[in-house]
């Protein structure tokens, strides 16, 4: 019978999980920790898994996750639950979503009260509770839209209602033990079994916690799949440029872009396009110039076309180069006209591998193979 690999990161005590399709060998991470990142690498490795999706439970208030850096580095999607706020997941789940790898899948359950978009995840009789339900306990209801009403009915209507048999692995546990079943919480757990609503929400309100430690620092960073760099930073502006109206972290341009505040034009070629990928919904207009070449007419009557009065462009290209002289030209014609930074694919790095140091393709952000 095929088992979670169950991975645990002692400083914060939180329970990652690797579930993986076993013909495929693709696999889904659940409540990855971004100090254990190179672990979670090795782990794969190990196995010989290719990682499908980085899904989280809920938006953590103890520890960074590493869905962003999986998702850069492993090439994994990330998926989170609609009601966190973690606006760069790739897909944003609602109940009962399912997540496929290989011939395998994952439902989600909406779970909330640990905070409001809490979910919790089934895989075949195994159920990853994130904060929701714990070994003989649960997540506290306290900070971060938590209520205690809401974690009750999670738990009692919606995890209790599973087969009694369904194992249990939730997201930490501070005594060593690593899962239990439902049967055994429904049964012993001294927070909910036999108790009232009234009773439970009593007990919620009299635990007292203390601040998690690294609350500030946590929340902020996950709910932007905890890439940290200034491209994901809330509230992150433009920075101002010479000869065009600035520069944007891709994030940024992306919410412009959603909002229909601005018009995204892709400035790479067809081929890069359909041999990297790409945006849909994005203008395509190829940024073309050679030496002695003076202007570039159809270029400039495909922006003119693109770009309708009162809106601002971003342009984006494979490195974030050629989208800097697209957009000094676009500016020259009257157009609002911004440089996506990092373009599609990232700078390469030393290696010339790209991607590592961002671009919109590793930020999950929306795009496509070609
Ligand atoms: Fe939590």
């Amino acid at each position: 019978m095929q088992q979670p690999i169950q991975l645990f990161d002692s400083a914060s005590s939180t329970y990652t999980y690797l579930v993986f399709d076993e013909a495929t060998r693709e696999a889904v991470i659940i409540d990855p920790v971004d100090e254990q990142m190179a672990r979670d690498l090795a782990v794969l490795n190990e196995h010989g898994l290719k990682l499908i999706w980085s899904i989280e439970t809920h938006a953590h208030a103890d520890h960074i996750t590493s869905a962003g850096r999986l998702a850069e580095e492993a090439g994994a999607r990330t998926a989170a639950p609609a009601g966190c706020g973690i606006g760069t997941a790739a897909v944003q789940l609602k109940d009962g979503d399912l997540l496929r790898f290989g011939a395998e899948q994952i439902k989600a359950l909406h779970t909330p009260g640990h905070t409001a978009g809490s979910m919790s995840y089934l895989w075949r009789n195994h159920v990853f509770t994130g904060d929701t339900l714990l070994i003989d306990g649960c997540g506290r209801t306290d900070f971060q839209s938590g209520s205690s009403a809401a974690l009750y009915r999670s738990i009692t209507e919606v995890l209790f209602a599973l087969p009694q048999d369904t194992i249990v692995w939730p997201a930490h546990d501070y005594q060593g033990r690593s899962h239990s079943t439902i049967a055994a919480e429904k049964a012993g757990n001294k927070r909910v079994a036999g108790k009232t609503l009234k009773e439970f929400e009593a007990i919620m309100r009299d635990l007292h916690l203390p601040r998690p430690e690294r609350i500030d620092e946590a929340v902020p960073a996950n709910l932007h799949s905890g890439l940290r760099h200034d491209a994901g930073a809330p509230g992150a502006q433009p920075r101002p440029a010479e000869g065009y109206a600035g520069d944007l972290p891709p994030q940024l341009a992306c919410e412009w872009w959603k909002t229909g505040e601005a018009v995204l034009v892709d400035v790479r070629t067809d081929a890069e396009r359909e041999w990297v990928g790409f945006v849909p919904g994005a203008v395509p207009l190829a940024w073309k110039q050679w030496p002695g070449m003076t202007m570039n007419a159809a270029f400039d009557a495909g922006i003119k076309a693109a770009v309708p009065p009162g809106k601002k462009a971003v342009l984006m290209c494979r490195s974030g180069v050629r989208s800097i002289a697209a957009a000094r030209r676009a500016a020259e014609l009257g157009i609002e006209a911004y440089n996506i930074l990092e373009g599609f694919e990232g700078e390469p790095d030393e290696n010339g591998q790209r991607g590592r140091r961002g671009g919109w393709r590793y930020r999950g952000l929306p795009w496509r193979q070609g």
